[in-house]
């Protein structure tokens, strides 16, 4: 029998998606076919969908977190992006750039910060194998586009931070990572600050978290993580949170602030705050300013007296994948956590009503799922 697939395809910004059936191929050598378990709608699809992020005017399927089993392979002994032995049946995460691997950056170890970055949708459906990105029943992804999910790790809470997960680890490693006893400061309660508050508390740091409270399971879940504080920054004046995290970092002999402050909530507000709250000689890291809210005012003077490192960072590569599934198996009980921010889900036919509910922030994550 033949076998067909539903795509939701993006028809630009602001337009409803159109819902297509296309049958269903074998992949060629060196590809799989993913049959759909998960596929995340990230802040970056909300962008895509408002305009925000500007994309190639064509019909188009978005949507950069699957998580799916092989349903076959194209060729013989066949390895994941890592090296992993892969098979039939196997649950595997696909990532959807590609790093040029000839640019400066690619050239000298940080393919994660590729100048040229391709991604695999960028192809109209109605090419074969029709099914290249997210948002679908089917994915066909290049062998060296997917990480295989360890044993011992659960393809749903995997499901949960794909993309935020491996972001924040990229930014860490970029920053020199954290240290066991500092004071980290979480800006946004996203997917990528609820995963930078697991992250930091697993590294054995204490976690203040700023967000709001407007989804009070967030704000359950970034204190069932671990964070011993998490401040709203509708209800707290800035002056207050400030005294706040001074009091911590002043009552555990640390400095003048936080160790570090992660920028996770995309508001160009929050980093001046983020420049007021660390310590001297800390370290800011910024991988939340994922697309362009217009400037702010900051007061530079702050980072030369307070001689504070910045570090940026928006991407990730396989490695921070493979990284992300190993920080998963290592700690269970933040992957049960994992599971349980999967609030939503979604057939494809209803992705009209995903992006909507999750632009409402209905969601703690929401996911496409057959
Ligand atoms: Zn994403
Ligand atoms: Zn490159």
């Amino acid at each position: 029998m033949d076998k067909s697939g539903l795509a939701a395809i993006f028809k630009g910004p602001n337009a409803k998606f159109e819902i297509r059936k296309y049958p269903v191929g074998s992949p060629e050598i060196g590809n799989v076919l993913l049959n759909l378990e998960y596929s995340g709608i990230c802040g970056t699809d909300i962008h895509i969908c408002n305009g925000k992020l500007q994309m190639p005017p064509k019909e188009l399927i978005i949507g950069h977190e699957f998580t799916g089993r092989i349903e076959s392979i194209g060729g013989s002994g066949a390895k994941d992006a890592l090296g992993n032995p892969v098979k039939v049946g196997d649950a595997v995460i696909a990532c959807v750039a590609i790093p040029c691997e000839k640019c400066f950056c690619c050239g000298h170890g940080e393919l994660s910060s590729c100048m040229n970055f391709g991604v695999t949708y960028l192809k109209s459906p109605e090419e074969k194998p029709h099914f290249h990105g997210g948002f679908a029943e089917y994915l066909f992804s290049s062998l060296k586009n997917i990480v295989k999910i360890p044993d011992g790790v659960n393809a749903k809470s995997a499901a949960a931070f794909p993309c935020g997960g491996p972001t924040i680890i990229r930014a860490c490693k970029y920053a020199g990572g954290l240290e066991k006893g500092e004071l980290v400061v979480v800006q946004g309660t996203g997917a990528l600050g609820i995963f930078a508050v697991a992250l930091a508390v697993s590294q054995g740091c204490r976690v203040v978290a700023i967000g709001s409270s407007s989804n009070s399971e967030r704000k359950r879940i970034v204190e069932k993580l671990g964070a011993e504080l998490v401040l709203d920054y509708r209800m707290t004046p800035a002056a207050e949170r400030l005294k706040k995290i001074h009091d911590i970092a002043k009552a555990h002999g640390r400095g003048n602030g936080a160790d570090v402050v992660i920028e996770t909530s995309g508001s160009p507000e929050a980093f001046p705050e983020g420049l007021e709250l660390v310590r001297t000689r800390g370290r800011y890291i910024v991988p939340g300013q994922y697309s362009s809210s217009g400037g702010v005012k900051i007061n530079p003077e702050l980072i030369t007296f307070k001689a504070i490192r910045i570090t940026g960072s928006g991407q990730y590569c396989m490695d921070d994948l493979g990284n992300y599934l190993e920080f998963l198996r290592e700690n269970r009980k933040t992957q049960e956590i994992f599971g349980e921010c999967i609030t939503h889900e979604y057939k494809v036919k209803d992705a009209d009503l995903a992006i909507a509910d999750v632009a409402a922030g209905k969601a703690i994550k929401a996911v496409f799922c057959k």
